[in-house]
């Protein structure tokens, strides 16, 4: 059955000016869709223009280049009517709670500006319902309506930021690493509570976040992004049982496993150096400076993005058949 595409993402560029002839490539070129009702997970070191990605798709920067199309219109050239409605839908969770909340608002008053701003529930009784309702649905309740956001823990703000993005009801949000900031007894909870309110509201989600443990929980599908580019991109399963792109398997190696016989036998793949400058990329492929199979063609020529297995793409020259020798690295990789 054909899925209904939601947000629909082609050659997205956002690239920054910073100075005479100095451009950051923060994204350079992504592709994807996002079906309604699934998780998307977009995942990367931190400064891999993944949060650039969700803010430009969001329409907080302007594009560069490409197309972001959401419900089959270009979120970048939206009326001023289109783009009020267009905020009704599409909402974004932040990552850090504490800097998110104006600390002298309520949490009655932070949950009624966006309300205000759309005109919605004015009715003071309606008003004060929906308040009630929406801290209810997060897990907190009405006696918190009349607090400040210092009265709370991490991950009771964190509840306080999911109720805000869904006052207006919407039907997509970006959650921009929303657990980064949390303790990691706190974060199942909120994942937990992001998928709960997912069935109930029938919401889409775009999952920012910075390594692959916890977009496990909550992803349908993954986008590997490194460098302003998604390397690879399959269903979370896959990702996790056959990871193709050396940059994913990397990522994975990182993730500490819970038993302690099986952790101390792995192999972990150390990522040799920084991430390089998205002002200065390196040419070929972005990954190669890093990368422990990098050949010759790799600094001389971009990889294509090529469907490997069925909903499986990776972008590296592993996989290009064409290439000599390739057929037993491609079984080097897959044995990890
Ligand atoms: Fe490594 Fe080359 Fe693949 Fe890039 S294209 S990930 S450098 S093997």
């Amino acid at each position: 059955m054909e899925k209904d595409v939601l947000l629909r993402v082609r050659d997205l560029k956002k690239h920054f000016s910073m100075g005479k002839n100095e451009r950051l490539k923060a994204v350079d070129g992504i592709s994807f869709d996002i079906f309604k009702g699934e998780t998307f997970g977009l995942v990367g070191e931190s400064g891999c223009g993944k949060s650039t990605a969700g803010r430009t798709m969001i329409g907080l920067y302007d594009r560069t280049d490409g197309e972001v199309i959401f419900n089959g219109k270009d979120v970048h050239s939206l009326s001023e009517k289109e783009r009020f409605q267009f905020h009704k839908q599409m909402q974004m969770i932040f990552q850090d709670p504490y800097a998110s909340l104006n600390p002298r608002s309520t949490v009655k008053e932070i949950l009624s500006e966006p309300m205000d701003v759309h005109g919605i529930y004015r009715d003071k009784k309606e008003r004060k319902e929906r308040i009630y309702q929406l801290l209810e649905d997060v897990g907190l309740n009405r006696d918190h309506a009349n607090r400040y956001p210092h009265e709370f823990s991490g991950g009771q703000r964190q509840r306080i930021g999911i109720a805000r993005a869904l006052a207006l009801d919407p039907d997509f949000i970006i959650a921009d690493e929303p657990i980064s900031a949390l303790d990691v007894s706190v974060q199942a909870q909120v994942v937990n509570l992001l998928k709960r309110l997912q069935k109930e509201k029938g919401l889409t989600y775009l999952f920012i976040a910075h390594d692959l443990s916890m977009v496990k929980q909550i992803s349908n599908r993954i986008g590997v992004m490194y460098l302003g580019h998604i390397v690879e991109l399959t269903a979370s399963s896959q990702l996790y049982k056959k990871p193709l792109h050396p940059y994913t398997q990397a990522l994975l190696s990182a993730i500490p496993i819970p038993d302690p016989d099986v952790e101390d036998k792995r192999e972990r793949i150390i990522l040799k150096g920084e991430l390089p400058s998205p002002m200065d990329p390196p040419s070929g492929c972005v990954f190669r400076t890093r990368c422990q199979h990098a050949m010759d063609i790799c600094a001389q020529k971009k990889p294509v993005w090529q469907e490997i297995d069925q909903d499986h793409f990776v972008a590296c020259h592993l996989y290009n058949d064409d290439l000599p020798g390739n057929k037993e690295k491609e079984m080097l990789v897959n044995i990890r």
